[in-house]
């Protein structure tokens, strides 16, 4: 073998001193970090390959200090990040962070046990039963998807996979009723503004793709799914021989905050028998303040719901909330019976084995970390969180409006403001309006100075500014109006 030598020292990687000292580095480097998240360009502006390009091509053989890797963070990776605690970033949705939620991550990290069945670790199955049902309450869910009325929660690493076991769930109860065979018959809906993750899990499960139906939304409803379209396209599929087997609702969709009729999407989802799942990641969220949950109303017709703290409640990646009002069908779906996992608990059948409501066998104590977050912060200070996101929304929103060279193409509903720059008069080079608002976008994006996503919505290209970083105060909104106002008038120009 080559020239791999054997340290002389004793190697201890949980030595207690290095560990206190050099946590204590990070936290410090970290929180510089926070203090200069501004001064960056928001979106990173390096080039593919950048980072490939000047590292080492093989591993160092003996330990590098601390100090030395920190400074290789600053001048090479930093750069090459994308500042999403920067108060300046609005695009997608925000990923909060907060002190309760790197505190809860650091506890979860540091006590790194592997709860996957109750004896591993009975206090993170425990907490996590105790947090799934104190969340649900602050959602006002109806009893039955709570562990106290016979249903349960899960906390997943994100609402795909909260998708996937759903949707593994609702296609083997299905199929135990009409047989295995069938399942190249069974269709999966939603809408054209539903998230891909619907279209992934639906693959995932073996849903054939041409029976994946992304139903038409129009400003009519608010690119809302209408139930009516919803039994049509059932109907049909019944007749040619199909068989109707799972509806995702969207409370707050990713492209434009549009939120789908629970209520009557449940009444079509009973008269098909067919799984009905709310996807609520983003406005989830917002539906604990009491003037915003109305969103929610129906949602005692839907077999299970989900929403990400990791996206809008102060709660560091990654969390996922997934209530079921039928924890059996998740079980029955998901679990295996290995015998080196056989223990008198699991037999007893008295305990929650969460290994069996998820695609992986290890698993976080993410419980940690959302029960921080309610604790250190208590709902009185999460709901004024969420309200003061969108009282910054409506601020924005009303600054487009002061510019007739602007348009908001959406309604506002919780935070996200969909605008674009009004189309051109026609015969100008411009279509519809999207080459002018794409070039405007990558202005305001290679500025550094804010960062926007955009989506189309019924055929619209429009940019997104969604507002809710931890950071992001009105100064920062009405800076970034600025900004956009300046490359307009620059656009418009020339
Ligand atoms: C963000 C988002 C998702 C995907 O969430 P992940 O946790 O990243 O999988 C799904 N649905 C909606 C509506 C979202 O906004």
């Amino acid at each position: 073998m080559g020239s791999l030598s054997v340290p002389t020292d004793i190697f201890n990687p949980l030595d207690i001193n290095t560990f206190t000292q050099e946590s204590q580095m990070v936290l410090n480097f970290i929180s510089d970090y926070y203090k200069n998240v501004e001064n960056f360009p928001v979106q990173s502006q390096v080039e593919p390959g950048y980072l490939w390009k000047n590292s080492p091509n093989t591993p160092p053989n003996s330990p590098e200090s601390l100090e030395t890797i920190l400074d290789d963070i600053r001048s090479s990776i930093i750069p090459g990040l994308t500042h999403w605690q920067s108060p300046n970033f609005f695009a997608f949705f925000q990923a909060n962070a907060s002190t309760a939620g790197f505190l809860g991550e650091m506890l979860c990290t540091g006590f790194n046990v592997v709860g996957f069945n109750w004896i591993t670790s009975p206090a993170a199955t425990e907490l996590e039963r105790v947090v799934m049902d104190w969340m649900g309450k602050l959602l006002n869910l109806p009893s039955p998807f709570l562990f106290s009325g016979n249903g349960g929660g899960v906390l997943h690493g994100s609402t795909c996979e909260s998708i996937v076991c759903t949707l593994a769930a609702a296609r083997d109860a299905l199929l135990k009723e009409v047989g295995g065979d069938k399942i190249t018959k069974l269709v999966v809906y939603g809408s054209d503004q539903t998230h891909f993750s619907l279209q992934k899990a639906s693959k995932l499960v073996g849903i054939p793709p041409s029976n994946f139906r992304a139903l038409a939304t129009t400003a009519s409803t608010g690119f809302g799914l209408c139930a009516h379209d919803v039994r049509k396209a059932m109907q049909e599929d019944v007749a040619s021989g199909l068989i109707p087997l799972f509806l995702c609702a969207t409370v707050g969709t990713t492209g434009c905050g549009a939120v789908d009729p629970i209520e009557s999407l449940g009444h079509v989802a009973r008269e098909y028998g067919v799984w009905f799942h709310v996807d609520a990641a983003y406005a989830g969220s917002a539906c604990i303040c009491p003037e915003y949950r109305h969103y929610l109303d129906g949602v005692e017709h839907a077999d299970s719901i989900s929403m990400n703290p990791h996206k809008w409640f102060l709660t560091n990646m990654d969390c996922c909330c997934l209530w079921v009002k039928n924890p059996r069908s998740l079980v029955d779906s998901l679990s295996t019976d290995p015998e080196i996992l056989r223990n008198e608990a699991t037999e007893s059948m008295g305990v929650v084995d969460y290994k069996d409501w998820q695609i992986a066998l290890s698993r976080r104590f993410r419980a940690m970390k959302l029960w921080v977050v309610i604790r250190r912060y208590g709902v009185a200070n999460l709901m004024a969180h969420i309200r003061s996101d969108i009282s910054l929304a409506k601020r924005f929103e009303a600054l487009v409006k002061t510019d007739s060279r602007f348009e908001v193409v959406v309604p506002r509903r919780f935070a996200l403001v969909c605008f674009r720059l009004k189309p051109p008069r026609k015969g100008e080079d411009d279509d519809d309006g999207s080459k002018l608002n794409r070039k405007l976008l990558g202005a305001i994006n290679s500025s550094g100075r804010a960062y926007m996503s955009h989506s189309v919505v019924g055929g619209t290209y429009t940019i997104r500014c969604a507002i809710g970083t931890t950071l992001t105060s009105q100064q920062h909104v009405e800076a970034a109006w600025k900004l956009i106002q300046e490359k307009a008038d620059h656009f418009l120009l020339v």
